[in-house]
């Protein structure tokens, strides 16, 4: 069994702390979670600091880096988050997450004697502001959605939805991480070639087809020389943890791009990940067995293991919630678009990703970003995607407000969530992934909240 799926004393549900909001029972940060993401005080221009979101504060790690009574080797590992430089410890391993895991846990406890020392070091999440939580390295999206990839190859090729390739190899391209933007940045229309089928030749102008991806993100720790590919058993040590990731698309751009090497323009004018990095040992309580539908092929065997089949799968609840600007002018709470569960989702796991992308000898780099692909579940209404919820376009869906939606509209917040909620463990949440959209053309300010 990986390390990485070991329990622990930081597992523990019956664990609070003297942070007093990280014991309430809903929040997505107890003492049990701890993910690392880079913020600063609002409306400043200090430097980024490395922080550990803990119920609606932030421990900040410059700070508690001086603080004293950590243990062993705590100063080694807490040296570059003090510095602002995630990455560097990111490239650390597991060993040194998993050591500093068990510090902060026992520094956070109630009764800690750190508590008066670090108390100091506490900064409100709503007086704060968010980066991308470190140097985002390249950036792969991967296709594991099954229900996603059939749906959608029913839209582009009735005749032909799912591409015999499928069960065989895991899908994927490669994206820019140059575009890569944090939860809360607002997300501006493009604009790009688009051609109706009845039209005699495309022409540019703004995407009228501007659509969500329900993805999560995994960030690598350390990378594998180039030469060297990760084997499955291996291949969750160089994991670091998970963001939420909205793959943004513009469907009439894609599907005129599209063949015959994938997603171009389409995708790279902006992706968004939430805030904070959820550790592969925060979500260790929460994984699952890895299954194929009776009749489907199984992985070849260098995507294949004991353990990958006994819990490479992660029981995770995914979630999108749009809040139209109608809605938000007339104090109207965001609706939920989709649920599902990854487990139900995902026909490849992370493992598997990630010997998969290193077979061929590809080196991956601390900091690299792997997409998961739209996650829809097997229900309709479990999609993960516009696209999908309105059957390209032709089913508009009805809002609670009367407004309807086949693709976003300008003002449109779209928020994505994910929590893991199991009997024996505490509730985790990786918090939000938002973004609101800007008309085409200039930038505008985002609509009055
Ligand atoms: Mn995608």
């Amino acid at each position: 069994m990986s390390a990485a799926l070991a329990l622990d004393e930081t597992h523990d549900p019956a664990l609070a702390s003297w942070v007093v909001s990280a014991n309430a029972a809903h929040t997505d940060f107890p003492i049990q979670n701890l993910p690392f993401g880079r913020f600063r005080r609002g409306g400043t221009a200090e430097a980024w600091r490395i922080g550990v979101a803990i119920g609606e504060q932030i421990l900040d790690l410059a700070g508690a880096a001086a603080a004293s009574g950590w243990p062993g080797e705590s100063a080694t590992w807490l040296a570059p988050l003090a510095a602002g430089d995630l990455n560097a410890f990111m490239a650390m391993g597991p060993a040194a997450r998993r050591g500093l895991r068990l510090a902060l846990s026992r520094a956070l406890r109630e009764g800690s004697p750190q508590q008066a020392a670090l108390q100091a070091c506490l900064v409100a999440q709503a007086r704060s502001e968010m980066a991308v939580p470190c140097r985002i390295g390249d950036y792969t999206d991967f296709y594991t959605g099954i229900h996603h990839a059939t749906t959608v190859g029913r839209l582009f090729r009735p005749d032909n939805p799912l591409l015999p390739n499928y069960p065989w190899v895991p899908i994927g391209y490669h994206g820019r991480s140059s575009s890569i933007v944090v939860s809360g940045t607002p997300v501006r229309r493009p604009q790009g070639q688009l051609k109706g089928p009845d039209d005699a030749a495309p022409q540019l102008a703004p995407t009228q087809r501007l659509d969500h991806e329900l993805e999560l993100g995994a960030f690598i720790g350390s990378g594998n020389r180039q030469g060297e590919p990760i084997g499955i058993d291996e291949a969750e040590e160089h994991l670091f943890g998970l963001v939420l990731l909205n793959d943004w698309s513009a469907r009439d751009v894609q599907a005129w791009e599209y063949q015959p090497l994938g997603p171009f323009l389409a995708k790279n004018f902006a992706s968004t990940v939430s805030p904070w990095i959820v550790t592969m040992e925060a979500l260790a309580p929460f994984r699952a067995p890895f299954e194929r539908p009776a009749g489907d092929p199984q992985p070849l065997p260098y995507l294949d293991s004991a353990a990958n089949r006994a819990s490479g799968q992660l029981d995770l609840v995914v979630e999108a919630w749009l809040q139209t600007a109608a809605m938000r002018a007339q104090g109207q709470p965001a609706v939920r678009l989709s649920r599902a569960n990854v487990r139900e989702a995902a026909y490849w796991t992370l493992a598997q990703l990630v010997t998969h992308h290193t077979v061929n000898g590809c080196n991956l780099q601390c900091g690299d970003l792997l997409g998961s692909g739209t996650l829809s579940g097997p229900a309709p209404d479990q999609a993960g995607s516009l696209l999908e919820l309105s059957m390209g376009g032709r089913q508009p869906l009805t809002l609670p407000n009367g407004e309807t939606r086949s693709f976003l509209q300008d003002g449109d917040t779209l928020t994505l969530r994910a929590w893991a909620e199991r009997a024996g463990a505490r509730r985790i949440g990786l918090g939000e992934c938002a973004g609101t959209v800007l008309p085409a053309g200039p930038l505008r300010p985002p609509p009055a909240p």
